[in-house]
């Protein structure tokens, strides 16, 4: 079974796009979302349209912040600042990758943390271990909504995360062994000895990666959870572009067989995108003084 992320994404935009007109109600104005991108990285370029996209479909603003590839570090700093003290803004999203002259983390860690709304930030990630209301990483929050959507439970299952990164793996697992979802989670890594002793004990795997079909399905349980969040570019000539999106995943069965399985495109990366919007109604709520819940 293909487990694709197309409707419960457009469930979470319905949702957010009902939320974000209560919003501009209560409030005389959208919440916005600031988009800050540096340069003109091909893949970026699509990610940050699809961000704006998301934007308008569910009725939220979006100021657009487009910056020379080769402006200084501070230059960028300044202007996450000038985000953080404008009143209108309510959300700031930094695309990433930066160019390589420049320290990523130094520039995230100038987003103030309530407008944070990749959840990115050492205070974000922090209340997300000590169980605070924050701003959950989006690719996580897009995968609990997924699997909630699906009626995966993890109750007692075994999740293997693959990947460590601090925008995917570490929150995702994080998320996943609190009480509320009660999973066992193993996180492994490129230095884990023996990855398929893990993963044939999955029931879930969590995919993120970055390299194209790097686990396949003899590694894994016949009937596992599978959720690729891998996006990967494979040449491929019979395409316009001159590549194709692969994910970590490779599997035979058009519709996944047995096993139950995200596709990639169409998968994780819809998930993101719609979190992101439900990150922003969050933060533009919280900076009125209120939850969502509430409008
Ligand atoms: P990172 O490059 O930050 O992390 C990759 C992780 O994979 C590292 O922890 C690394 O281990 C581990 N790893 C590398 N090779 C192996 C291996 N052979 N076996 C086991 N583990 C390995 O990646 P990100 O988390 O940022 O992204 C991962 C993928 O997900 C990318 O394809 C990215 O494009 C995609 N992505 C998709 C999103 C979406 O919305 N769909 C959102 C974010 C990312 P170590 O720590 O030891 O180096």
């Amino acid at each position: 079974m293909l487990l694709s992320g197309k409707e419960p994404s457009n469930s979470m935009k319905r949702d957010a796009a009902v939320l974000s007109e209560k919003f501009e109600k209560n409030f005389s104005r959208k919440p916005c979302l600031a988009v800050v991108f540096v340069g003109s990285n091909p893949a970026s370029t699509v990610y940050v349209r699809n961000k704006k996209k998301a934007c308008e479909e569910t009725g939220m603003g979006h100021l657009d912040v487009d910056l020379d590839e080769n402006i200084s570090e501070e230059a960028l700093i300044e202007k996450v600042k000038a985000l953080n003290s404008d009143s209108n803004v309510d959300g700031i999203l930094v695309q990433l990758p930066l160019p390589k002259h420049i320290n990523v983390s130094r520039v995230l860690s100038y987003i103030s943390a309530e407008k944070d709304v990749d959840g990115f930030s050492a205070e974000n990630l922090g209340k997300l271990l000590t169980e605070e209301k924050g701003l959950v990483a989006c690719t996580p929050k897009g995968i609990l909504y997924l699997l909630d959507y699906y009626n995966i439970e993890t109750e007692g299952k075994n999740v293997v995360v693959v990947g460590r990164s601090r925008i995917v793996g570490k929150p995702i697992a994080a998320l996943l062994e609190q009480k509320c979802r009660n999973a066992t989670v193993t996180l492994c890594h490129s230095s884990t000895k023996n990855l398929d002793f893990y993963l044939k004990n999955a029931d879930i795997v969590i995919c993120a990666v970055g390299k194209a079909h790097v686990i396949s399905e003899d590694m894994v349980k016949k009937d596992a959870v599978v959720i690729d969040v891998g996006t990967n570019r494979v040449p491929d000539a019979s395409k316009k572009s001159g590549y194709a999106l692969q994910g970590d995943f490779c599997y035979s069965a058009e519709d996944g067989g047995d096993l139950k399985v995200t596709p990639v495109p169409g998968g994780v990366g819809l998930m993101t995108v719609s979190s992101l919007m439900d990150n922003t109604l969050i933060a533009a709520c919280r900076r009125m003084g209120i939850e969502k819940e509430d409008l």
